[in-house]
């Protein structure tokens, strides 16, 4: 099983956090902006697409009524359900992208002035 961990201090992520804020998990210990590595997600995709599609076959057999509903309903609830599983068994967790923080503006830095006029008027 992976384990959920920040790459920076190594503080635990709970699965059910992982899974649900795949793309925004913040670290709670250290604050750092974590994500689930692409490749979980795809692995719980495709599992969850296989899942239904298995539900869709194993209920498309059933004449009735519902016979041409019902399969679509389990498909999607199998979707539903063991994409986040599977998600939470293989998430692996590392650094999100960086956000361009915003810099404090060069004041008193050794390249300060910059290529573009900051606005505030040369004289
Ligand atoms: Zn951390």
């Amino acid at each position: 099983m992976a384990v959920r961990v920040c790459p920076h201090c190594k503080t635990e992520i709970s699965a059910p956090e992982a899974a649900a804020r795949s793309n925004d998990i913040v670290c709670p210990n250290c604050g750092t902006r974590l994500e689930v590595a692409p490749g979980a997600r795809t692995i719980s995709t495709l599992a969850g697409m296989a899942a239904g599609a298995v539900a869709w076959k194993l209920s498309i057999g059933g004449t009735g009524d519902l016979g041409g509903v019902l399969p679509t309903l389990y498909a999607f609830l199998a979707f539903g359900i063991v994409s986040p599983l599977v998600l939470m068994l293989t998430a692996n967790l590392r650094n999100a992208p960086a956000l361009p923080a915003p810099l404090p503006t060069a004041a008193g830095g050794p390249s300060g002035h910059g290529s573009s006029d900051p606005g505030g008027g040369h004289h």
